[in-house]
Order: C-alpha cells, then sequence, then structure tokens
C-alpha cells in the first residue's frame, strides 16, 4: 500500500500554496479536492443537496457564499488582499503578532501577484485631508489583466478533483488515514504520514468532528465567526478617469482602503470588538457597468457622462457563545456524512458597529463628492445571521483550550495540521485570504519540518 508523505485536503488558494511549498521540498504529497475542475474559470455555488445540504441551528435562512471545485472560492473572489493590522493581532488574542507574520505575507503577495500600492487618486487624497482619516492605495491580486484567481497556481494541476474527505482514522496520538469518498458513493482509505485539512471553516471542522476529534478537544466548532458588509454606490456626473475602461489591467484597483474605525465622529470606543475597514473601489464609468446603470434606472446616455464608486465597509461580527457549528444527530447527505449545523447567534453589538460603517461611509462620500454632489444608493447590507461569505474560527490557534497550537497543528494528535481561516481567533476588520496564505506557508514549515525528523 501507498503512503503519501502528506495529504492536503482542498484545492482552494489554501491548500494549493501548502501543497506547491511541501512538494518544493521535495516531499511526496497528493491534493484532493471535493468538486470539479471548472471550464471556463467560473464556479456556480454548489447546488447539489445530495452532497452539500446543511441544517440552519434556529431554522433561518441563509445566504451562505461557497464554491466547491479546484481553485475553491477564489473562482468567485474579488482578489483585494491586505495585511491585517497589529490591532487585529492583539485585540483577537492572535498567538503572534504582524512582525513575525510579515516574511510569510511578503511570500503570499508575491505568489498572488499582487499589485503594488500605487499613487492615491487626487479627490481621495483630499477626501482623507479634510476628513483627517489615513487612505492607502487599494492592492489586489491581478495577472493578464485579470482578477488572479488559484487556477492561475501551480498546484491546480495537480489537483485530484471529486474526491470528498469524509474522516481520519486515528491510533493513538497519529492520523494513520484519511477515508475518501467520490460522488458516486465510492470510497478508497488513503495512508500518509501527515495530513493538513484546508476545505474551509465548516468543512474542516466538518471532518475533525466526524473522525471523532470533539471528543477529547470540545472547542472544534465554537467561535464561528464572520464579516458583516454595508455600504453605497456613489453616482456622479463627471467623467471617470482616463485610465478607467477595459483596457485597465487592474480594474478597480485605483481605489482606496481606509483603516480602522471604532466608532468615527468622534464617538467613544464602542463595545464591538475591533473595528472595520472601507474599501473604496472606482472611480468607472457607469456606461461600463450596463448592468448597475439599469438597476438604477440611469439611461444609457446619462450613464456615458457618470461614474460610479463603491464604498464599502467591513468588519467583524461580534463573538457570541451561540455562534458554533455541530453534526446533525439524524440527518446525513447521500454519502452518510452528518449534515454540519450552523447556529448564527447575533446581539446589539452589531447594530451598533452597522451604524458605524454607515456613517463612516457617508461621510467618505461627502467628502470625495464635494462640491459636485452625486447620488448615493445604498448597497445590500451583509447582517450577522442572515449570510456566510468569510467563515472563520472553529479550530482557533494558540492559548489554553484552544484547538491548534500556533503553527495550525491540532492539540491531540502529532501529524494533523489546519491550514485555512478555520484557526483564525478573530475575523479581523478586512478581507483574509492573504492572512490564510500566510499561515499556510507557517503550516509547511511546520509540516515539513516535522516530516524531516520522521
Ligand atoms: C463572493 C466572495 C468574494 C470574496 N472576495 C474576497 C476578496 O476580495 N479578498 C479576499 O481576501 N477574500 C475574498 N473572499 C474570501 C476568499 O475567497 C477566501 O478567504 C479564500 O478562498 C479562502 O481560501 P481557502 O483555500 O481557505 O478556502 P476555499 O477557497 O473555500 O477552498 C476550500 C476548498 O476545499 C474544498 N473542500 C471542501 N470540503 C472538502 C472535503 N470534504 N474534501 C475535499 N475538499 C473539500 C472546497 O471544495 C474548496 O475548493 C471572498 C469570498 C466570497 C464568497
Amino acid at each position: 500500500m501507498k503512503i503519501f508523505d502528506a495529504v492536503v485536503v482542498g484545492a482552494g488558494p489554501g491548500g494549493m500554496l501548502l501543497w506547491e511549498r511541501l512538494t518544493d521540498a521535495g516531499l511526496d504529497v497528493l491534493l484532493i479536492e471535493a468538486g470539479a475542475r471548472s471550464r471556463d474559470g467560473a464556479a456556480p455555488p454548489p447546488s447539489d443537496p445530495g452532497l452539500w445540504a446543511y441544517e440552519m441551528g434556529d431554522g433561518h435562512p441563509l445566504a451562505w457564499r461557497r464554491v466547491h471545485a479546484v481553485g475553491g472560492r477564489t473562482l468567485g473572489w474579488g482578489g483585494f488582499c491586505h495585511r491585517f493590522p497589529q490591532s487585529v493581532f492583539e485585540e483577537g488574542g492572535w498567538p503572534y503578532g504582524a512582525r513575525t507574520l510579515a516574511p510569510h505575507y511578503a511570500e503570499a503577495e508575491r505568489w498572488l501577484h499582487m499589485t503594488r500600492g500605487g499613487r492615491l487618486r487626487p479627490e481621495f487624497r483630499d477626501a482623507a485631508r479634510r476628513l483627517g482619516w489615513r487612505f492607502a492605495p487599494l492592492r489586489g491580486a491581478r495577472v493578464h489583466g485579470r482578477i488572479w484567481t488559484a487556477l492561475d497556481a501551480r498546484a491546480a494541476g495537480a489537483a485530484m478533483e471529486n474526491r470528498i474527505a469524509a474522516s481520519l482514522d486515528v491510533a493513538g496520538r497519529r492520523a494513520t488515514g484519511i477515508r475518501v469518498l467520490q460522488p458516486n458513493g465510492r470510497s478508497e482509505w488513503i495512508a500518509a504520514r501527515a495530513f493538513a485539512l484546508a476545505a474551509g471553516p465548516i468543512e474542516t471542522t466538518r471532518i475533525l468532528l466526524g473522525s471523532g476529534f470533539g471528543e477529547t478537544m470540545p472547542s472544534i466548532g465554537r467561535n464561528l465567526v464572520d464579516h458583516m458588509t454595508t455600504g453605497y454606490l456613489l453616482v456622479e456626473e463627471r467623467p471617470a478617469p482616463p485610465s478607467d475602461g477595459a483596457s485597465n489591467p487592474a480594474p478597480f484597483l485605483q481605489g482606496a482602503l481606509v483603516s480602522r474605525f471604532t466608532g468615527p465622529g468622534g464617538a467613544d470606543r464602542r463595545p464591538y470588538r475591533g473595528g472595520f475597514s472601507i474599501e473604496i473601489t472606482g472611480p468607472r464609468r457607469l456606461s461600463e457597468m450596463p448592468a448597475i446603470a439599469e438597476a438604477l434606472g440611469i439611461p444609457p446616455l446619462e450613464a456615458m457622462r457618470s461614474r460610479v464608486t463603491f464604498i464599502n465597509a467591513m468588519g467583524e461580527s461580534a463573538r457570541h457563545e451561540g455562534r458554533r457549528v455541530t453534526l446533525s444527530k439524524d440527518r446525513a447527505d447521500d454519502l452518510g456524512r452528518p449534515l454540519p449545523v450552523l447556529h448564527m447567534a447575533a446581539d446589539s453589538r452589531n447594530a451598533l458597529m452597522l451604524e458605524d460603517m454607515n456613517s463612516a461611509c457617508l461621510a467618505i462620500a461627502e467628502a470625495i463628492s464635494g462640491k459636485t454632489g452625486g447620488e448615493l444608493h445604498p448597497l445590500q447590507e451583509t447582517s450577522p445571521g442572515a449570510a456566510l461569505f468569510h467563515e472563520s474560527g472553529t479550530c482557533a490557534m494558540g492559548g489554553e483550550g484552544r484547538a491548534c497550537d500556533a503553527w495550525g497543528r491540532l492539540g491531540s494528535v502529532d501529524n494533523v495540521w489546519v491550514a485555512d481561516a478555520s484557526v483564525f481567533p478573530s475575523g479581523g476588520d478586512r478581507h483574509p485570504t492573504l492572512t490564510v496564505l500566510a499561515h499556510a506557508l507557517r503550516v509547511a514549515r511546520s509540516m515539513s519540518g516535522s516530516l524531516a525528523q520522521g
């Protein structure tokens, strides 16, 4: 029987970067992915309830944005990437800070082909001065004039598709193999010296709970965190900048990141954790986005003369004991895996943050549009409990009683690592993927060191 050095579960960006670094170290590593390879680079959300059904703890509907395909959620992402500031690590109780992560951030930025931060547009510089807030140039993963996806990574060609990891077999302090199912029900058992789970916080937790780790580590599944968003579309009757248009190699990246607020407008520090940041994307010609112009009821001629700027706030929903992932006791999918149950409790601190996010977005819109005025159209709000798209937590790392150590290694066994946002002790105030990748690089170092020692 073949024994791999390692099996990596999940071919999203985290699993792929980990696979590349482990194979660079000369290891024999299998990368398995539950979904198929997308032919056109796009991937619809999973529609097969036989394989991807879940339950809600309170029975309420949830808009869960997920992708099961080689490339993971990068097949539908915006590619905006910024490092977490030191305050996120301190307030969230992370086992390390921004300095420890800096070299891994730099390596992940190169891997993602991230753009350099350019110069701020004059109207953003003016707005920053007027408000006394710091605006930084927006950065993102862009390649060949489009948004980078994990299909651009070398590992994309290596992923074994349609392989759904179900559970790990454990003997004492070692996992010996992983049970893998195909959508047609075929089952195989794959042996390896080490295992890494990069299937995203819900699926990674489902595999760990399905393997019985919940009994020895009751913290697994707890502290499910996510982001809330709210914002506005600012439509102004003035020309879009000349660099705009389909030929722009980095659409939307002429915007700015404004971080990080706790009670803008001089309000006392608010009771919510961390804070939030605001991404300003654009401005672009409205006529380049006909669907938006139509939705706003702006006729094509007027759209030619108008430009649009997105002002979007993002912050972590409040920590709550009731937010967690468990396994259903009586319902399973077509392959016999118990369904994950998502518990999405929320409290009044979220409303306060949404209030502050709104007023900060409005202040920025006013400062940008200045004398020209402009029309504001609210963007759809994603409130806690109603949506899930940046899920994190459930297997937090570092510290007493947490599931993983500071390298993402699971506490109760010696050869299982968690390489996705499950390990985040907090969700942070901005997009998560750059931090997921920096963590995956730490996992690669820990795993290869451990395998080298036998
Ligand atoms: C609409 C949207 C826009 C976003 N925009 C941004 C952005 O601009 N910037 C940013 O930083 N982040 C963004 N994100 C978040 C970003 O996509 C994720 O942070 C990132 O993809 C996480 O990478 P990952 O590899 O950990 O997980 P994923 O990308 O989710 O990949 C996990 C993979 O594991 C596979 N898998 C799951 N279960 C199993 C199993 N049992 N066996 C085998 N494989 C399995 C899945 O099919 C999937 O392919 C966005 C997310 C959404 C939904």
